[in-house]
Parts: C-alpha cells; structure tokens; sequence
C-alpha cells in the first residue's frame, strides 16, 4: 500500500511539473539596462529546493540601487520581496501548493560562517535578486525549502509581500535594546523608514520621524507617530538629542545629520545601502563621542508575519501602485520617482 501511495504521489508531481511551463515572463536587469523577457527558463527545482509560482512581489531600494550599479552589477531577474505558492518540492509533496514567504540569503552551508549560524554572512552566498539567483519579478522562482515560512490565511497577499522589509525592521531590535525611555529617531520616511518607525513604536519609546516629504509624515502622524520635516530637525530636535538614531534615508547624506543628532554614547544604526561612494566620517568624532555604528540588514521571518497578521504593523497606506509583471519596466520607473512609496509587480 505505502509503494502504491508513493507511486501515486510520485507521479502526481511529474504531472505537476509536466504541466509548468519551459518558459516564463521576467524582468532581467541586463549589461544594457532593465529588459521585459517574455521567453527566460523557467527555474526547476532539485532536492531541498522550491519552485515557487510568484503571487505579488514588491519593488524595494536595493533594486533600485541594482539598477545604478550596486553590488558591482548584478545580472539576472531582479526581485527579493515575494510571496507565492509553493509548485514543485521534490520529495517534500507536503510543500506543495503552500502559500509562502521566503527569506533571501543562501548560504553555502558549509564555511565557518554557516556553521556557526551566520550564513546570512556566509562570503560565497547567493542573495535572491541581489547576488547570484534569479529573483522575484518573474512567474518563478527557486528557493532552498529552508528559505520559507508559511503565510498564514489572515495574512493577505497585499500584506505578506511586506514580510521581508518588516524582518528587515525588527532586525534592529533583535541587535539593540530599545528602552521605553529611549529617545529613538529615524531618518527617512521612505518604504524602509515608515516600516523601521511602526517597529520602534511598539517599543513605547519616544519617537521621532523626520523625512523630507510632508505626505508621508502625515502617514506616520495618522498611526500616532511624530514626523518633523528634515529641513526642521536641527531646530525642533537639537544637536546631541538622540540616544538612538536609525538612518534610513537611502542616501549618503542622512550619515550627516543622524552624526549630529544622536548624543555621545549614544547608537547610529546604518540601514541604507546605495550604489557609489560612502559619505566622508570624521572618525576621531566618532571616537572622542564614543558613538556605537551598527550596520543592520536582514531580519527574523517569524516575527515579521506575527506582527503582520495581527495588525499591529499597517502597509495598506504604503501601497502606491500595482503594475502586471508585463509592465515591469514602467514599474521600477515609477518605484524610483520621488513621493513613490511601494510598487507591487502581479504577475
Ligand atoms: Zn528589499
Ligand atoms: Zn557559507
């Protein structure tokens, strides 16, 4: 009976995989710039590995930042901000037709860095979208099974797409101890910095917004959380006023204003990453306020979809567009215009 079971559900998979396609739609960033392919291969999964159909995906800064040459130019299809179902699993038919997300790093499971559990360190990981592995703007993708968590049926797909950007915020809290009495501000009040904001509230610290677009600011006041206008910050908060600053700017001219205004001993959480060259830091400053810099990138999955589904972080306001995966292009257009918070790509 048991071989029989196998058997059926052996070639219930073949089935399955004859009937995805050879082919599929993807938005591949290329030696000349972002091109539409209607016709790239299709991804196929080996053991330990997912295919996973893309339901929505999200357009973040690191693509952006791709475009302009970050990372020394990638080549593939871009995309890390997902979620989609699960159609081929190998051996695992538990997986298949599971809603997912999937977190983004691949490590080699091997070096010392994946042994001692840093393998989002890991020196030869491939990122999704990022470094070495097609992405997410496409109908496709592989993932490692180890890579996804399952969305939850309260969790929307509109919602789940958030997963990867609200890990990226709570990483900051599973690096640092944000008190009640912490005086927290974050620069930027893009896609990141509107999601880093919503993260530190829960704390009950003392909050402040600053970002440079008074529409957005008003987003943050509608969910009770202060936001000043950058050109106002030196007066309204004062030099030295932070015990905590989250630099979330996405350019190199928030290093500046997050270095005088957070005071001696306190942090500086650096979360932007852009293409070209890194602000100059006046190091013995640095030293003589004795200034901790914490570099901060991707965070814990669980967490991120825990809050998701209970409504404690809202995204619906962060929601500026929706393009089909045909329009892939004009989508990272729009993503890269200033105002623009997140651009959803439906394939
Ligand atoms: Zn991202
Ligand atoms: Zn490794």
């Amino acid at each position: 009976m048991r071989k029989m079971a196998e058997y059926a559900e052996s070639s219930r998979q073949q089935m399955r995989e004859a009937e995805l396609p050879v082919t599929m739609r993807a938005l591949r960033l290329t030696g000349s710039g972002l091109l539409f392919d209607a016709r790239y291969p299709r991804p196929a999964a080996s053991a330990g590995d997912a295919v996973v159909e893309v339901t929505l995906a999200g357009v973040c800064a690191t693509d952006l930042a791709l475009v302009d040459g970050y990372k020394g130019g990638y080549r593939g299809v871009l995309g890390h901000e997902f979620v989609g179902q699960v159609v081929e699993a190998p051996g695992q038919p538990e997986w298949l037709g599971q809603r997912v997300a999937g977190e983004l790093n691949i490590g080699c499971g091997e070096c010392s860095l994946c042994r001692r559990g840093l393998g989002k360190h890991c020196r030869q990981r491939e990122s999704l979208g990022i470094v070495g592995r097609d992405g997410a703007f496409a109908d496709y993708l592989r993932l490692p099974l180890a890579n996804l968590h399952r969305v939850p049926d309260e969790v929307s797909d509109e919602q789940a797409v958030f997963v990867e950007p609200v890990a990226a915020a709570l990483e900051i809290l599973e690096q640092l101890h944000v008190a009640p009495s912490s005086k927290v501000v974050v620069l930027g009040a893009g896609r990141l910095g509107l999601l880093i904001a919503q993260v530190m509230a829960l704390t009950g610290c003392e909050l402040t917004l600053v970002g440079r677009n008074p529409d957005k600011l008003a987003i943050a006041r509608g969910w009770g959380i202060e936001g000043i206008e950058a050109g106002q910050a030196h007066v309204t908060l004062g030099a030295d006023a932070a015990d905590i600053v989250i630099e979330a700017t996405g350019a190199p001219s928030g290093f500046a204003l997050g270095r005088e205004l957070v005071r001696p001993g306190g942090t500086l959480v650096l979360k932007s990453t852009y293409a070209g060259e890194s602000p100059p830091i006046d190091l013995s400053h640095i030293v003589v306020d004795e200034i901790r810099i914490l570099g901060s990138r991707c965070g814990p999955f669980a967490p991120a979809i825990q809050l998701l589904a209970s409504g404690r972080i809202r995204v619906h306001e962060l929601i500026s567009a929706e393009f089909p995966l045909v329009e892939a292009v004009a989508a990272l257009r729009r993503a890269s215009q200033p105002g623009v918070l997140k651009v959803l790509i439906r394939p």
